[in-house]
Protein backbone atom coordinates (compact mmCIF):
# COMPACT_ATOMS: atom_id res chain seq x y z
CA UNK A 1 0.00 0.00 0.00
CA UNK A 2 0.76 3.50 -0.54
CA UNK A 3 1.23 4.93 2.98
CA UNK A 4 3.84 2.11 3.43
CA UNK A 5 6.41 3.26 1.51
CA UNK A 6 6.42 6.47 3.32
CA UNK A 7 9.80 7.18 4.86
CA UNK A 8 10.22 7.12 8.55
CA UNK A 9 10.39 11.19 9.02
CA UNK A 10 7.29 11.43 6.85
CA UNK A 11 5.46 8.97 9.16
CA UNK A 12 6.48 11.17 12.08
CA UNK A 13 4.07 14.00 10.50
CA UNK A 14 1.99 11.53 8.87
CA UNK A 15 -0.97 11.97 11.61
CA UNK A 16 -0.69 15.59 11.53
CA UNK A 17 -0.99 15.93 7.56
CA UNK A 18 -4.51 16.68 6.07
CA UNK A 19 -3.81 13.46 3.60
CA UNK A 20 -1.35 11.69 2.34
CA UNK A 21 1.02 13.60 -0.61
CA UNK A 22 2.52 11.86 -3.39
CA UNK A 23 6.47 11.11 -2.63
CA UNK A 24 9.28 10.21 -5.18
CA UNK A 25 9.18 6.99 -4.21
CA UNK A 26 5.23 6.79 -5.03
CA UNK A 27 6.34 8.17 -8.38
CA UNK A 28 9.66 5.64 -8.99
CA UNK A 29 7.06 2.77 -8.39
CA UNK A 30 3.68 3.94 -10.04
CA UNK A 31 3.99 0.51 -12.30
CA UNK A 32 3.66 -1.50 -9.38
CA UNK A 33 1.43 0.51 -6.62
CA UNK A 34 -1.68 -0.64 -8.52
CA UNK A 35 -3.74 1.92 -6.33
CA UNK A 36 -2.55 5.00 -8.21
CA UNK A 37 -1.45 6.28 -11.45
CA UNK A 38 0.20 9.31 -10.82
CA UNK A 39 2.51 9.60 -13.95
CA UNK A 40 2.09 9.69 -17.62
CA UNK A 41 2.81 6.20 -19.14
CA UNK A 42 1.88 4.82 -15.67
CA UNK A 43 5.37 4.85 -14.41
CA UNK A 44 8.20 7.11 -15.86
CA UNK A 45 9.40 4.20 -17.78
CA UNK A 46 6.29 4.68 -19.79
CA UNK A 47 5.49 0.60 -20.84
CA UNK A 48 1.98 1.59 -19.69
CA UNK A 49 1.69 -1.74 -18.10
CA UNK A 50 -0.11 -2.81 -15.44
CA UNK A 51 0.43 -6.14 -13.70
CA UNK A 52 -3.30 -5.99 -12.64
CA UNK A 53 -4.91 -9.28 -13.67
CA UNK A 54 -8.36 -9.17 -11.96
CA UNK A 55 -9.88 -8.36 -15.55
CA UNK A 56 -8.27 -10.81 -17.54
CA UNK A 57 -8.85 -12.87 -21.13
CA UNK A 58 -11.54 -14.71 -19.64
CA UNK A 59 -13.99 -12.43 -18.15
CA UNK A 60 -13.04 -8.72 -19.67
CA UNK A 61 -16.22 -9.64 -22.03
CA UNK A 62 -17.98 -8.60 -18.80
CA UNK A 63 -16.79 -5.48 -18.57
CA UNK A 64 -19.44 -2.70 -18.33
CA UNK A 65 -19.84 0.88 -17.45
CA UNK A 66 -19.09 2.18 -13.61
CA UNK A 67 -20.24 5.59 -14.36
CA UNK A 68 -19.27 8.18 -17.54
CA UNK A 69 -18.29 11.99 -17.04
CA UNK A 70 -19.23 14.46 -19.40
CA UNK A 71 -16.39 17.92 -20.05
CA UNK A 72 -19.24 19.72 -20.82
CA UNK A 73 -19.34 23.41 -22.09
CA UNK A 74 -18.70 24.50 -26.28
CA UNK A 75 -15.25 23.21 -25.85
CA UNK A 76 -15.45 19.63 -27.57
CA UNK A 77 -12.04 18.97 -29.38
CA UNK A 78 -9.77 15.86 -29.13
CA UNK A 79 -9.36 14.60 -25.76
CA UNK A 80 -6.07 13.05 -25.48
CA UNK A 81 -6.05 13.06 -22.12
CA UNK A 82 -4.31 10.45 -20.07
CA UNK A 83 -5.96 9.79 -16.38
CA UNK A 84 -4.51 10.24 -13.20
CA UNK A 85 -6.03 8.30 -10.07
CA UNK A 86 -4.77 9.49 -6.50
CA UNK A 87 -6.27 8.80 -3.33
CA UNK A 88 -9.81 7.96 -4.61
CA UNK A 89 -9.89 11.15 -6.74
CA UNK A 90 -9.36 10.88 -10.81
CA UNK A 91 -7.53 13.79 -12.52
CA UNK A 92 -8.18 14.44 -16.03
CA UNK A 93 -7.86 17.32 -18.36
CA UNK A 94 -9.08 17.83 -21.25
CA UNK A 95 -9.37 20.24 -24.09
CA UNK A 96 -8.75 24.08 -24.19
CA UNK A 97 -6.13 23.37 -20.88
CA UNK A 98 -9.16 22.55 -18.57
CA UNK A 99 -8.49 19.78 -15.50
CA UNK A 100 -10.92 18.30 -13.75
CA UNK A 101 -11.19 16.69 -10.44
CA UNK A 102 -13.50 13.44 -10.22
CA UNK A 103 -14.54 11.22 -7.34
CA UNK A 104 -13.59 7.66 -8.48
CA UNK A 105 -16.38 6.04 -6.78
CA UNK A 106 -19.50 8.29 -7.80
CA UNK A 107 -18.27 9.87 -10.75
CA UNK A 108 -19.31 13.27 -8.79
CA UNK A 109 -16.81 16.35 -10.11
CA UNK A 110 -14.89 17.47 -7.03
CA UNK A 111 -13.24 20.60 -8.70
CA UNK A 112 -12.98 22.28 -12.43
CA UNK A 113 -9.98 24.52 -13.43
CA UNK A 114 -9.78 26.75 -16.76
CA UNK A 115 -7.22 28.44 -17.96
CA UNK A 116 -7.88 31.26 -19.25
CA UNK A 117 -6.26 31.37 -22.72
CA UNK A 118 -5.67 34.81 -24.50
CA UNK A 119 -6.32 35.87 -27.88
CA UNK A 120 -4.24 34.63 -30.32
CA UNK A 121 -2.81 31.17 -29.09
CA UNK A 122 -1.71 29.19 -32.27
CA UNK A 123 -1.43 25.05 -31.33
CA UNK A 124 -0.63 23.16 -34.60
CA UNK A 125 -3.00 20.14 -34.26
CA UNK A 126 -5.72 20.95 -31.94
CA UNK A 127 -6.64 22.78 -28.95
CA UNK A 128 -5.94 19.28 -26.83
CA UNK A 129 -3.68 18.55 -23.68
CA UNK A 130 -2.12 14.88 -23.03
CA UNK A 131 -2.76 15.16 -19.08
CA UNK A 132 -0.90 16.38 -15.61
CA UNK A 133 1.68 14.61 -13.29
CA UNK A 134 0.71 14.43 -9.28
CA UNK A 135 3.78 15.21 -6.90
CA UNK A 136 3.55 16.50 -3.03
CA UNK A 137 -0.21 17.73 -2.74
CA UNK A 138 -0.31 19.39 -6.11
CA UNK A 139 -0.80 18.71 -9.65
CA UNK A 140 0.94 20.21 -12.76
CA UNK A 141 0.00 20.15 -16.35
CA UNK A 142 0.47 22.72 -19.21
CA UNK A 143 -1.60 25.19 -21.32
CA UNK A 144 -1.89 25.82 -24.57
CA UNK A 145 -0.46 29.13 -24.31
CA UNK A 146 2.84 27.95 -23.46
CA UNK A 147 2.86 27.91 -19.20
CA UNK A 148 3.02 25.29 -16.70
CA UNK A 149 0.46 25.68 -13.89
CA UNK A 150 0.80 24.02 -10.32
CA UNK A 151 -2.38 23.07 -8.93
CA UNK A 152 -3.61 22.45 -5.19
CA UNK A 153 -4.95 18.73 -5.34
CA UNK A 154 -7.80 19.18 -2.59
CA UNK A 155 -8.94 22.07 -3.84
CA UNK A 156 -7.62 22.88 -7.77
CA UNK A 157 -6.31 26.14 -6.44
CA UNK A 158 -3.31 28.24 -8.14
CA UNK A 159 -0.40 27.36 -6.14
CA UNK A 160 2.05 29.04 -9.01
CA UNK A 161 2.26 29.13 -12.68
CA UNK A 162 5.18 30.05 -14.65
CA UNK A 163 5.66 31.20 -18.48
CA UNK A 164 7.54 28.11 -20.69
CA UNK A 165 7.64 30.45 -23.71
CA UNK A 166 5.99 33.17 -26.02
CA UNK A 167 2.61 31.64 -27.21
CA UNK A 168 2.85 34.71 -29.59
CA UNK A 169 6.24 33.51 -31.20
CA UNK A 170 4.25 30.01 -31.97
CA UNK A 171 5.12 28.11 -28.92
CA UNK A 172 2.22 25.89 -27.16
CA UNK A 173 2.42 23.29 -24.37
CA UNK A 174 0.36 20.18 -24.78
CA UNK A 175 2.61 17.38 -22.56
CA UNK A 176 2.04 15.74 -19.51
CA UNK A 177 5.03 16.99 -17.77
CA UNK A 178 7.69 14.99 -16.09
CA UNK A 179 8.71 14.87 -12.58
CA UNK A 180 11.92 13.61 -11.47
CA UNK A 181 13.56 14.11 -8.11
CA UNK A 182 11.62 17.00 -6.92
CA UNK A 183 11.94 18.99 -10.64
CA UNK A 184 8.83 19.28 -12.88
CA UNK A 185 10.29 19.08 -16.41
CA UNK A 186 8.31 19.94 -19.64
CA UNK A 187 9.49 20.16 -23.42
CA UNK A 188 7.71 22.79 -25.62
CA UNK A 189 5.33 22.43 -28.44
CA UNK A 190 5.36 25.09 -31.90
CA UNK A 191 7.72 23.11 -34.57
CA UNK A 192 6.18 24.35 -37.62
CA UNK A 193 6.41 28.20 -36.27
CA UNK A 194 10.12 28.01 -36.13
CA UNK A 195 10.46 27.73 -32.60
CA UNK A 196 13.18 26.05 -30.69
CA UNK A 197 12.86 23.24 -28.98
CA UNK A 198 13.74 23.25 -25.36
CA UNK A 199 13.82 20.74 -21.85
CA UNK A 200 13.11 23.32 -19.05
CA UNK A 201 13.47 21.80 -14.82
CA UNK A 202 11.56 23.98 -12.38
CA UNK A 203 11.84 22.96 -8.52
CA UNK A 204 8.38 21.85 -8.22
CA UNK A 205 7.46 23.51 -4.90
CA UNK A 206 8.08 27.29 -5.72
CA UNK A 207 8.43 26.88 -9.72
CA UNK A 208 11.34 28.33 -9.97
CA UNK A 209 13.71 27.56 -13.30
CA UNK A 210 16.36 25.13 -12.08
CA UNK A 211 17.96 24.31 -15.85
CA UNK A 212 17.07 24.90 -19.00
CA UNK A 213 18.11 22.68 -22.53
CA UNK A 214 17.49 23.95 -26.12
CA UNK A 215 18.43 21.33 -28.37
CA UNK A 216 19.25 22.83 -31.41
CA UNK A 217 23.02 23.51 -32.16
CA UNK A 218 24.24 26.52 -31.05
CA UNK A 219 21.82 27.74 -28.41
CA UNK A 220 23.32 27.94 -25.05
CA UNK A 221 22.00 26.17 -21.74
CA UNK A 222 21.18 27.41 -18.34
CA UNK A 223 21.53 25.91 -15.00
CA UNK A 224 20.59 27.89 -11.88
CA UNK A 225 19.90 31.12 -14.01
CA UNK A 226 23.89 31.25 -15.46
CA UNK A 227 24.76 30.08 -18.74
CA UNK A 228 26.30 26.65 -18.44
CA UNK A 229 27.05 24.51 -21.91
CA UNK A 230 26.27 25.29 -25.44
CA UNK A 231 24.19 22.62 -27.29
CA UNK A 232 26.42 20.84 -29.81
CA UNK A 233 28.92 22.58 -31.68
CA UNK A 234 27.80 26.22 -33.77
CA UNK A 235 27.47 25.61 -37.20
CA UNK A 236 28.67 21.79 -37.35
CA UNK A 237 25.22 20.71 -39.16
CA UNK A 238 23.32 24.01 -39.61
CA UNK A 239 24.18 26.15 -42.54
CA UNK A 240 24.54 30.27 -41.59
CA UNK A 241 21.91 31.21 -39.06
CA UNK A 242 18.82 28.59 -39.98
CA UNK A 243 19.86 27.00 -35.99
CA UNK A 244 17.80 30.38 -34.81
CA UNK A 245 14.81 29.48 -35.73
CA UNK A 246 15.74 25.22 -36.21
CA UNK A 247 12.84 23.95 -34.94
CA UNK A 248 13.10 20.66 -32.93
CA UNK A 249 10.04 20.83 -31.03
CA UNK A 250 10.23 18.65 -27.54
CA UNK A 251 6.23 18.34 -28.08
CA UNK A 252 5.59 15.06 -26.32
CA UNK A 253 7.15 15.27 -23.24
CA UNK A 254 10.00 12.57 -22.15
CA UNK A 255 10.15 9.48 -20.36
CA UNK A 256 12.45 8.88 -17.05
CA UNK A 257 15.49 5.75 -17.42
CA UNK A 258 16.10 5.24 -13.48
CA UNK A 259 18.66 2.48 -14.49
CA UNK A 260 20.85 5.25 -15.87
CA UNK A 261 19.25 7.86 -14.01
CA UNK A 262 19.19 9.83 -17.84
CA UNK A 263 16.13 12.03 -18.90
CA UNK A 264 15.05 11.34 -22.74
CA UNK A 265 13.15 13.59 -24.82
CA UNK A 266 12.37 13.43 -28.35
CA UNK A 267 13.28 16.49 -30.61
CA UNK A 268 10.53 17.06 -33.66
CA UNK A 269 11.30 18.11 -37.29
CA UNK A 270 13.88 20.81 -38.33
CA UNK A 271 12.50 23.69 -39.31
CA UNK A 272 11.53 24.69 -42.04
CA UNK A 273 10.31 21.27 -43.52
CA UNK A 274 12.17 22.42 -46.60
CA UNK A 275 15.05 20.82 -45.96
CA UNK A 276 17.16 22.22 -49.20
CA UNK A 277 16.85 25.79 -47.46
CA UNK A 278 18.51 23.47 -44.94
CA UNK A 279 21.57 21.95 -46.32
CA UNK A 280 20.01 19.04 -47.44
CA UNK A 281 22.27 19.33 -50.78
CA UNK A 282 25.86 18.16 -51.11
CA UNK A 283 27.27 18.63 -47.60
CA UNK A 284 30.15 21.33 -47.66
CA UNK A 285 33.15 21.20 -45.51
CA UNK A 286 32.69 20.90 -42.08
CA UNK A 287 28.77 20.98 -42.41
CA UNK A 288 26.97 17.16 -42.90
CA UNK A 289 23.84 19.28 -43.07
CA UNK A 290 22.32 16.89 -40.80
CA UNK A 291 20.75 19.78 -38.57
CA UNK A 292 21.53 18.33 -35.07
CA UNK A 293 19.63 17.67 -33.08
CA UNK A 294 15.82 17.69 -34.96
CA UNK A 295 14.36 14.22 -35.56
CA UNK A 296 16.53 12.82 -32.85
CA UNK A 297 16.57 11.09 -29.29
CA UNK A 298 18.62 13.04 -26.77
CA UNK A 299 19.42 11.53 -23.48
CA UNK A 300 19.79 14.39 -20.68
CA UNK A 301 21.17 13.92 -16.73
CA UNK A 302 18.47 15.51 -14.90
CA UNK A 303 20.70 17.09 -12.55
CA UNK A 304 22.01 19.76 -14.37
CA UNK A 305 20.71 19.79 -18.03
CA UNK A 306 23.38 18.52 -19.99
CA UNK A 307 22.81 16.07 -23.06
CA UNK A 308 24.77 13.06 -22.55
CA UNK A 309 24.13 11.54 -25.70
CA UNK A 310 22.07 11.32 -28.90
CA UNK A 311 20.88 9.51 -31.29
CA UNK A 312 19.31 11.18 -34.93
CA UNK A 313 16.47 8.74 -36.40
CA UNK A 314 16.14 11.09 -39.47
CA UNK A 315 19.28 13.12 -40.24
CA UNK A 316 18.43 16.08 -42.66
CA UNK A 317 15.04 15.42 -42.22
CA UNK A 318 12.09 16.66 -44.78
CA UNK A 319 8.94 14.74 -44.59
CA UNK A 320 7.98 16.51 -41.12
CA UNK A 321 9.37 13.13 -39.33
CA UNK A 322 9.80 14.39 -36.00
CA UNK A 323 11.91 12.32 -34.16
CA UNK A 324 9.54 12.97 -30.74
CA UNK A 325 7.95 9.51 -30.40
CA UNK A 326 8.67 7.51 -26.84
CA UNK A 327 11.59 5.65 -26.03
CA UNK A 328 10.49 2.97 -23.63
CA UNK A 329 12.74 1.54 -21.65
CA UNK A 330 13.03 -2.44 -21.76
CA UNK A 331 14.58 -5.76 -20.96
CA UNK A 332 15.44 -7.90 -24.38
CA UNK A 333 14.90 -11.48 -24.64
CA UNK A 334 19.02 -12.22 -23.79
CA UNK A 335 18.50 -9.95 -20.81
CA UNK A 336 19.73 -6.75 -22.12
CA UNK A 337 18.74 -3.51 -21.30
CA UNK A 338 17.13 -1.37 -24.36
CA UNK A 339 15.08 1.41 -25.55
CA UNK A 340 12.31 0.76 -27.95
CA UNK A 341 10.94 3.07 -29.61
CA UNK A 342 8.87 3.66 -32.98
CA UNK A 343 9.75 6.43 -35.37
CA UNK A 344 7.10 8.83 -37.33
CA UNK A 345 9.52 7.53 -40.40
CA UNK A 346 7.96 3.96 -39.86
CA UNK A 347 10.74 2.67 -38.33
CA UNK A 348 10.83 0.60 -34.62
CA UNK A 349 14.28 1.28 -33.15
CA UNK A 350 16.19 -0.67 -30.15
CA UNK A 351 18.92 1.29 -28.82
CA UNK A 352 21.69 0.78 -25.89
CA UNK A 353 20.61 2.33 -22.42
CA UNK A 354 23.55 3.37 -21.61
CA UNK A 355 24.80 5.60 -24.32
CA UNK A 356 21.73 5.60 -26.94
CA UNK A 357 23.90 3.73 -29.54
CA UNK A 358 22.05 1.91 -32.05
CA UNK A 359 20.90 -1.69 -31.52
CA UNK A 360 18.16 -2.60 -34.58
CA UNK A 361 15.78 -1.09 -36.67
CA UNK A 362 12.72 -2.46 -38.68
CA UNK A 363 10.53 -0.75 -40.93
CA UNK A 364 6.95 -1.49 -38.49
CA UNK A 365 5.01 0.36 -41.95
CA UNK A 366 4.35 -1.42 -45.21
CA UNK A 367 5.46 0.33 -48.28
CA UNK A 368 8.23 3.18 -47.05
CA UNK A 369 9.50 4.97 -49.58
CA UNK A 370 11.70 7.81 -48.51
CA UNK A 371 14.58 4.76 -47.33
CA UNK A 372 15.58 1.45 -48.40
CA UNK A 373 16.33 0.79 -44.92
CA UNK A 374 18.29 1.68 -41.71
CA UNK A 375 22.33 1.03 -41.88
CA UNK A 376 24.98 -0.54 -39.50
CA UNK A 377 25.01 2.72 -37.60
CA UNK A 378 21.52 3.39 -37.72
CA UNK A 379 21.61 6.26 -40.28
CA UNK A 380 18.47 5.73 -42.92
CA UNK A 381 19.38 4.48 -46.85
CA UNK A 382 17.79 7.28 -48.18
CA UNK A 383 16.12 6.95 -51.46
CA UNK A 384 16.89 10.51 -52.73
CA UNK A 385 14.65 10.29 -55.66
CA UNK A 386 11.88 10.68 -52.73
CA UNK A 387 12.87 13.35 -51.44
CA UNK A 388 10.50 16.56 -52.15
CA UNK A 389 12.49 18.35 -54.73
CA UNK A 390 14.24 21.77 -54.49
CA UNK A 391 12.06 24.87 -55.85
CA UNK A 392 15.28 26.32 -56.49
CA UNK A 393 15.33 23.89 -59.84
CA UNK A 394 11.59 24.54 -60.99
CA UNK A 395 11.81 27.04 -64.04
CA UNK A 396 9.84 29.25 -61.94
CA UNK A 397 11.48 28.94 -58.77
CA UNK A 398 7.87 28.10 -56.90
CA UNK A 399 6.55 24.56 -56.35
CA UNK A 400 9.57 21.87 -56.59
CA UNK A 401 9.57 18.59 -57.79
CA UNK A 402 6.33 16.69 -56.02
CA UNK A 403 7.08 13.19 -54.56
CA UNK A 404 4.55 10.53 -53.40
CA UNK A 405 6.47 9.61 -49.75
CA UNK A 406 5.50 6.72 -47.54
CA UNK A 407 4.57 7.29 -44.49
CA UNK A 408 2.92 10.61 -44.51
CA UNK A 409 4.14 13.54 -42.44
CA UNK A 410 1.01 12.30 -40.01
CA UNK A 411 3.61 8.89 -39.77
CA UNK A 412 3.55 5.36 -39.18
CA UNK A 413 3.12 6.69 -35.45
CA UNK A 414 2.38 9.63 -34.47
CA UNK A 415 1.79 10.92 -31.14
CA UNK A 416 -0.36 7.98 -29.33
CA UNK A 417 1.79 6.26 -27.29
CA UNK A 418 2.94 2.42 -27.67
CA UNK A 419 2.79 0.11 -24.70
CA UNK A 420 5.13 -3.03 -23.67
CA UNK A 421 4.46 -6.04 -21.40
CA UNK A 422 7.12 -7.62 -19.79
CA UNK A 423 4.99 -10.57 -19.74
CA UNK A 424 4.79 -11.46 -23.32
CA UNK A 425 8.13 -9.44 -24.37
CA UNK A 426 6.14 -7.04 -26.98
CA UNK A 427 5.56 -3.64 -27.96
CA UNK A 428 1.97 -2.84 -29.06
CA UNK A 429 2.42 -0.20 -31.27
CA UNK A 430 -0.58 2.21 -32.68
CA UNK A 431 0.35 2.86 -36.37
CA UNK A 432 -1.48 3.93 -40.01
CA UNK A 433 -0.49 3.18 -43.85
CA UNK A 434 -0.75 5.98 -45.63
CA UNK A 435 1.12 8.17 -47.75
CA UNK A 436 1.42 11.67 -49.07
CA UNK A 437 2.01 14.21 -52.45
CA UNK A 438 4.58 16.47 -50.76
CA UNK A 439 6.45 19.61 -52.73
CA UNK A 440 8.55 22.06 -51.62
CA UNK A 441 7.96 26.09 -51.74
CA UNK A 442 9.81 29.30 -50.81
CA UNK A 443 9.64 30.27 -47.48
CA UNK A 444 10.86 32.91 -45.32
CA UNK A 445 10.80 33.07 -41.14
CA UNK A 446 8.22 35.68 -39.74
CA UNK A 447 7.96 35.26 -35.99
CA UNK A 448 4.61 33.46 -34.99
CA UNK A 449 3.84 32.81 -39.03
CA UNK A 450 4.10 29.03 -40.08
CA UNK A 451 7.72 28.24 -41.43
CA UNK A 452 6.81 25.34 -43.62
CA UNK A 453 8.15 26.02 -46.95
CA UNK A 454 6.03 22.99 -47.86
CA UNK A 455 2.66 22.02 -49.09
CA UNK A 456 1.16 18.07 -48.82
CA UNK A 457 -2.02 16.26 -48.92
CA UNK A 458 -2.38 12.60 -47.19
CA UNK A 459 -3.13 9.74 -48.93
CA UNK A 460 -4.94 6.30 -48.02
CA UNK A 461 -2.32 3.59 -49.55
CA UNK A 462 -5.52 0.54 -48.82
CA UNK A 463 -8.97 0.52 -49.19
CA UNK A 464 -9.39 -1.56 -46.27
CA UNK A 465 -8.03 0.35 -43.24
CA UNK A 466 -5.72 3.35 -42.44
CA UNK A 467 -5.20 2.15 -38.93
CA UNK A 468 -2.96 -0.62 -37.25
CA UNK A 469 -2.43 -1.88 -33.99
CA UNK A 470 0.92 -4.30 -34.32
CA UNK A 471 2.42 -6.95 -31.50
CA UNK A 472 6.04 -6.28 -32.41
CA UNK A 473 9.03 -8.45 -30.89
CA UNK A 474 11.41 -6.10 -30.44
CA UNK A 475 14.28 -8.89 -30.29
CA UNK A 476 13.29 -9.75 -34.28
CA UNK A 477 11.26 -6.31 -35.22
CA UNK A 478 8.46 -9.77 -36.80
CA UNK A 479 5.21 -8.34 -36.16
CA UNK A 480 3.26 -11.23 -34.45
CA UNK A 481 0.15 -9.61 -34.76
CA UNK A 482 -1.77 -7.23 -36.32
CA UNK A 483 -5.46 -5.52 -36.23
CA UNK A 484 -6.56 -3.35 -38.82
CA UNK A 485 -8.85 -0.40 -38.50
CA UNK A 486 -10.72 1.93 -40.59
CA UNK A 487 -10.24 5.19 -39.68
CA UNK A 488 -6.31 6.58 -38.75
CA UNK A 489 -5.34 4.99 -35.21
CA UNK A 490 -5.09 8.15 -32.88
CA UNK A 491 -5.11 6.61 -29.24
CA UNK A 492 -2.35 5.31 -26.47
CA UNK A 493 -2.68 1.52 -25.96
CA UNK A 494 -1.93 0.27 -22.43
CA UNK A 495 -1.24 -3.50 -21.63
CA UNK A 496 -2.44 -5.66 -18.33
CA UNK A 497 -1.25 -8.56 -16.39
CA UNK A 498 -4.50 -9.85 -17.35
CA UNK A 499 -2.95 -10.54 -20.71
CA UNK A 500 -4.70 -7.93 -22.24
CA UNK A 501 -4.08 -4.60 -24.76
CA UNK A 502 -6.62 -1.86 -24.74
CA UNK A 503 -7.38 0.80 -27.37
CA UNK A 504 -9.29 3.24 -28.82
CA UNK A 505 -10.76 3.53 -32.10
CA UNK A 506 -11.82 7.34 -33.66
CA UNK A 507 -15.61 5.27 -34.60
CA UNK A 508 -15.65 5.21 -31.11
CA UNK A 509 -14.95 1.86 -29.20
CA UNK A 510 -12.52 1.15 -26.71
CA UNK A 511 -11.48 -2.61 -27.50
CA UNK A 512 -9.86 -5.08 -25.53
CA UNK A 513 -7.34 -7.72 -27.56
CA UNK A 514 -5.63 -11.13 -26.79
CA UNK A 515 -1.99 -9.65 -25.85
CA UNK A 516 -1.18 -12.87 -27.02
CA UNK A 517 -3.22 -13.69 -30.63
CA UNK A 518 -4.94 -10.04 -31.17
CA UNK A 519 -7.80 -11.60 -31.18
CA UNK A 520 -10.66 -8.96 -30.17
CA UNK A 521 -12.31 -9.58 -26.71
CA UNK A 522 -14.29 -6.95 -25.81
CA UNK A 523 -15.49 -3.66 -26.92
CA UNK A 524 -17.67 -0.73 -26.09
CA UNK A 525 -19.06 2.37 -27.94
CA UNK A 526 -18.38 5.61 -26.01
CA UNK A 527 -20.22 8.03 -28.70
CA UNK A 528 -17.20 9.63 -29.93
CA UNK A 529 -13.83 9.23 -30.93
CA UNK A 530 -11.37 7.88 -28.78
CA UNK A 531 -7.73 9.78 -29.21
CA UNK A 532 -7.53 9.52 -25.12
CA UNK A 533 -5.21 7.25 -23.43
CA UNK A 534 -6.28 3.81 -21.48
CA UNK A 535 -5.40 3.65 -17.51
CA UNK A 536 -6.30 1.01 -15.04
CA UNK A 537 -6.07 1.06 -11.54
CA UNK A 538 -7.65 -0.91 -8.75
CA UNK A 539 -9.96 0.35 -5.74
CA UNK A 540 -11.38 -1.10 -2.87
CA UNK A 541 -10.33 -4.64 -4.51
CA UNK A 542 -12.07 -3.67 -7.68
CA UNK A 543 -10.09 -3.66 -11.21
CA UNK A 544 -11.38 -0.66 -13.26
CA UNK A 545 -10.22 0.96 -16.45
CA UNK A 546 -11.12 4.58 -17.78
CA UNK A 547 -10.49 6.26 -21.15
CA UNK A 548 -11.52 10.13 -22.72
CA UNK A 549 -13.51 9.91 -25.87
CA UNK A 550 -13.41 13.08 -27.68
CA UNK A 551 -12.83 12.89 -31.30
CA UNK A 552 -10.07 15.09 -32.95
CA UNK A 553 -6.63 15.80 -32.61
CA UNK A 554 -4.42 16.59 -35.93
CA UNK A 555 -5.75 14.27 -38.32
CA UNK A 556 -9.47 15.71 -38.86
CA UNK A 557 -7.12 19.49 -39.23
CA UNK A 558 -4.43 17.93 -41.64
CA UNK A 559 -5.59 14.42 -43.06
CA UNK A 560 -5.75 15.37 -46.59
CA UNK A 561 -7.96 13.12 -48.27
CA UNK A 562 -7.88 10.70 -45.51
CA UNK A 563 -9.86 14.01 -42.85
CA UNK A 564 -12.33 13.42 -45.63
CA UNK A 565 -13.24 9.64 -44.54
CA UNK A 566 -13.26 10.56 -41.52
CA UNK A 567 -15.63 13.62 -41.48
CA UNK A 568 -18.52 11.82 -40.13
CA UNK A 569 -17.40 11.28 -36.54
CA UNK A 570 -19.29 13.37 -33.83
CA UNK A 571 -16.92 15.32 -31.56
CA UNK A 572 -17.17 14.68 -27.82
CA UNK A 573 -15.87 14.83 -24.43
CA UNK A 574 -15.91 12.68 -21.48
CA UNK A 575 -14.55 10.63 -19.61
CA UNK A 576 -15.80 6.40 -19.18
CA UNK A 577 -14.99 4.38 -16.59
CA UNK A 578 -15.47 0.31 -16.65
CA UNK A 579 -15.03 -2.91 -14.29
CA UNK A 580 -16.69 -6.46 -14.09
CA UNK A 581 -19.84 -6.49 -12.34
CA UNK A 582 -20.44 -7.56 -8.65
CA UNK A 583 -21.69 -10.56 -8.40
CA UNK A 584 -23.28 -10.12 -4.51
CA1 LIG B 1 6.30 18.56 -36.91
Amino acid sequence: MRKLLLTSSALLFASAAAFAAVTEEDIANDQTITTQVVTNGMGRHQQRFSPLAGINKENVKNLVPAWSFSMGGEKQRGQETQPLIYDGVMYVTGSYSRMYAIDVKTGEELWQYDARLPEGILPCCDVINRGGAIYGDKIYFGTLDARIVALDLKTGDVVWRDKIADYKAGYSYTAAPLIVNGLVITGNSGGEFGIVGEVQARDAETGDLVWTRPVIEGHMGTLNGEESTMTGTLNATWPGDLWKTGGGATWLGGTYDADTDTLVFGAGNPAPWNSWLRGAGEPTEGNTGDNLYAASRIGIDPANGEIKWHFQTTPREGWDFDGVNEVVPFVDAEGNKRYGTADRNGFFYVLNREDGAFVSATPFVRDISWAEGIDENGRPIYNEGNRPGNPADAADGGKGEVVFSVPSFLGGKNWMPMAHSPETGLFYVPSNEWGMDIWNEPVSYKEGAAYLGSGFTIKPLFEDYIGSLKAIDPNTGETKWEYKNDAPLWGGVMATGGGLVFTGTPEGYLKAFDADTGEELWKFQTGSGIVGQPVTWEQDGEQFVAVASGWGGAVPLWGGEVAKKVNFLNQGGSIWVFKLPKLN
